[in-house]
């Protein structure tokens, strides 16, 4: 019996049948056919930085930290293979080393590459897609045990599906990326109000490389965070002096360290509906839940892209993250906001909590079936289709 799995939250905890850091392509094809051949579930596992159960399994959890690393560099093309284990901080240093960067990231990078890019992880940028539209091919163990290859030149018709697949198609082990040269960024923040934040929002939004901020409702305060090329100077600044100003390379300056563990729920909303949900969100949040929210929310925006489980799926997107403390009860503040956010069209953040399941989802992806019918095609005995996959991809 293996020992128990937590997720870095500690909201999910549970004990596999199996856990194996497989150290070659050939040994994950081992254990997907075995798998197969005695009817078990198999999950790849990343950094275990989400807090629904993606990866949940009394069967086999496989943990792909063994395949990282730069495996391959095309500087001419820009582009980078890299395994698909790799921790995003351990890339930012290597493709530094080879002078390229990627264009954007989240708010932290102790995630893995294939499990970031898994979920959809996001930056934010109105000109930037989530992480998974920097892909350009990868490679991955299927259900039935094969080695596929998809790019432009390979099965590109599988591309809008494995960019972004919650580990359902298969296990990847390798990734390739569409990257820049290395650049540097200046990150500035500033404490402001929520009303001249909100009053401002799409200026700053569109001035700025990155813009993001956090609404903290015990107080009604901002924090507003740019990143900038170096020597950009956008005509609005918040009228207040800066908090924090740093100018470091792009791998070092869009994310942020962090010391205290939270959940969260995080919804994609599409941006022409964000300011009456969130003036909807301010309503219900001080009416019913301002003495227990504990700490902030987290605004940012998505380009639309054409992945088909994106949350981004077609129409610019803005982002609404509610963060509690693991010490303070979530679970009544984060059914209530869930309602806000549905109620606007929001779909959910894969990897954050939710209430969703197929019925509800469905509706909310226009190319659903087009993934389920791709799902079903590499994964045709449900190796990777755990109970908690089953309810949120396949309808009753
Ligand atoms: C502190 C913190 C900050 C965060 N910041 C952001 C943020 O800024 N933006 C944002 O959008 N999200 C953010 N998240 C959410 C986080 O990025 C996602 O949950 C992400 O999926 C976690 O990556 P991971 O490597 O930990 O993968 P895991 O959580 O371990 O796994 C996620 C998914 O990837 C699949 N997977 C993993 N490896 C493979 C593989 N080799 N092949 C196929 N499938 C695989 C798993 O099966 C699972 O479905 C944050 C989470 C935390 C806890």
């Amino acid at each position: 019996m293996a020992r128990e799995w937590r997720n870095w939250s500690g909201s999910l905890r549970f004990v596999p049948g199996e856990y194996a850091e497989p150290a070659s392509e050939d040994e994950v094809r081992g254990l997907v056919e075995r798998a197969r051949a005695t009817g078990r579930t198999l999950r790849p596992v990343g950094s275990g930085h989400s807090s629904s159960p993606l990866v949940r399994t009394d069967g086999i959890l496989i943990d792909l930290r063994r395949l990282d690393g730069l495996l391959h560099q095309d500087q001419q093309r820009r582009q980078a293979t890299v395994g698909a284990g790799s921790r995003l901080r351990d890339l930012g240093e290597q493709l530094y080393d080879a002078g390229l960067a990627m264009d954007n990231l989240g708010d932290i990078d102790l995630q893995t590459i294939a499990g970031a890019t898994a979920t959809g992880t996001h930056g934010t940028g109105l000109r930037f897609g989530n992480l998974s539209t920097q892909i350009v091919a990868v490679r991955l163990v299927t259900g039935t045990g094969d080695v596929l290859d998809v790019s432009a030149t390979d099965h590109p018709d599988l591309l809008p599906a494995v960019r972004l697949s919650l580990g359902a198609l298969g296990v990847l082990t390798r990734i390739t990326l569409q990257l820049s040269q290395v650049y540097k960024l200046h990150r500035r923040t500033w404490c402001s109000h929520v009303d001249w934040t909100l009053d401002n929002l799409e200026q700053l939004q569109r001035e700025n490389r990155n813009m993001d901020f956090y609404w903290y409702p015990r107080s009604d305060q901002t924090q507003i965070r740019t990143l900038n090329p170096i020597g950009h100077e956008p005509e609005l600044r918040p009228p207040t002096p800066y908090r924090e100003s740093l100018a470091e390379a792009s791998h070092l300056s869009i994310p942020r360290h962090r010391e205290l563990r939270f959940d969260e729920i995080e919804y994609l909303i599409p941006s022409a509906a964000f300011p009456d949900c969130f003036a909807e969100l301010r309503r219900r949040i001080r009416d019913r839940h301002r003495r227990e929210v504990g700490w902030r929310i987290l605004v940012r925006t998505v380009a639309a892209d054409d992945i088909y489980l994106s949350g981004a799926y077609g129409r610019p997107t803005t982002t609404i993250a509610c963060l509690q403390n693991t010490s303070l009860p979530h679970d009544a503040y984060f059914a209530d906001v869930e309602e806000v956010f549905l109620q606007y069209g929001g779909r959910p953040h894969w990897g954050k909590k939710h209430s969703l399941t197929a019925r509800e989802l469905r509706p909310l992806y226009p190319a659903w079936d087009a993934f389920a019918e791709v799902r079903r095609t590499l994964d045709p005995d449900g190796v990777f289709l755990t109970p908690d996959l089953a309810r949120l991809l396949e309808q009753p």
